[in-house]
């Protein structure tokens, strides 16, 4: 059975200049165990559509789905107190920044009981061991000790994994994961990614792993789903996307990778997504894409099924070649 299913997700928000719209029919499917990427540039609405699903958009946005539903559990229906049953214990999220998630003013183990208590009631005996137990799965060395540290007194990698701890502290099926990486030194970064995945596999929660950085997937996720301007514009099996990426997008993310890149310099995508004035009005990626044309211009591309993934483009890349 599916874990979580996002079906024609938009987000709107209410500007001083009018709507705009940060996601953009959206579809998201996961299964229980799977670890899924979304990949695409700071923009595309990943954070805004996760955002959503956590019930954690400011007022000004408006969201519209078809469906969207965590273990059978229809999340438009329920009241905003199942809501914060739900999440943060069965859903739980991590962000780029770990230190402006943690509150400067309570020790570390004060907050990881925080949420032992509020979701599972444990006793002050209890929480205290779990608690000891988190900081061991995460890899912080003396945790008897570090459970007393306030947040300033730890690294920008140690903060991380106490906020890893306290999101798998009430086992969530389901941890999403914005950008986790994103601030920290690369040596840490491939640490934090080793822990991710290796709790994961002791866990068998499934994982969300929001990213700009295709290096990230490849080492992590086994389905990846490629965002631009706010629409899926590809999804595919990791293995697949690697070798043959269907839209002209995923293959310039590919491209810029250092390891893919042809010359001493990195390729990078000329341009930017676009915002609320310049959407375009076919293809949204037309104004960067290399293989646009007069249809690219002028339609909205449909999303096909090329094969075993799905594209969002005319003339979406297949092993026979583009087209
Ligand atoms: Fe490029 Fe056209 Fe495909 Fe859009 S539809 S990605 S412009 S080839
Ligand atoms: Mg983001």
């Amino acid at each position: 059975m599916t874990l979580l299913r996002i079906r024609n997700l938009s987000v709107d928000f209410a500007t001083a200049s009018g709507q705009f719209r940060a996601v953009d029919a959206m579809d998201v499917t996961v299964d229980p165990g799977e670890i899924l990427a979304i990949v695409g540039e700071s923009g595309s609405g990943k954070s805004v559509a996760m955002l959503a699903l956590m019930g954690l958009l400011p007022w000004t946005a408006t969201v519209t789905a078809d469906e969207m539903s965590f273990d059978g559990q229809d999340l438009r229906a329920i009241t905003p107190r199942t809501r914060r049953r739900i999440v943060g214990k069965d859903i739980a999220m991590i962000f780029q920044e770990p230190m402006s998630s943690l509150n400067p003013c309570f020790t570390v183990g004060f907050q990881i009981k925080e949420g032992l208590k509020k979701h599972l009631g444990l006793d002050r005996k209890a929480r205290h061991a779990r608690a000891l137990e988190l900081m061991e799965m995460v890899g912080i060395p003396d945790p008897a000790r570090r459970l007393n540290a306030f947040p300033h007194q730890l690294s920008g990698g140690m903060s991380q994994r106490v906020m890893i701890a306290m999101a798998i502290a009430c086992r969530p099926r389901l941890l999403i994961a914005d950008e986790p990486t994103t601030a920290l030194d690369v040596t840490i970064q491939a640490q934090i990614l080793d822990l991710l995945t290796d709790l994961q596999a002791e866990t068998g929660m499934a994982l969300i792993l929001i990213t700009h950085d295709m290096g990230v997937v490849a080492e992590t996720a086994r389905r990846v789903s490629v965002q631009y301007a706010g629409q899926k514009v590809e999804d595919q099996p990791v293995g697949p996307l690697f070798e043959t990426p269907h839209h002209p997008y995923t293959a310039a993310l590919l491209a810029a990778l250092p390891e893919r890149a042809t010359s001493r310099v990195l390729p990078t995508i000329p341009g930017v997504v676009p915002g609320q004035f310049d959407r375009p009005r076919g293809c949204l990626f037309a104004p960067r894409c290399a293989h646009a044309d007069e249809l690219c211009r002028t339609t909205p591309p449909p999303v096909q099924p090329p094969g075993m993934g799905l594209a969002r483009c005319h003339y979406p890349l297949t092993e026979e070649g583009r087209g």
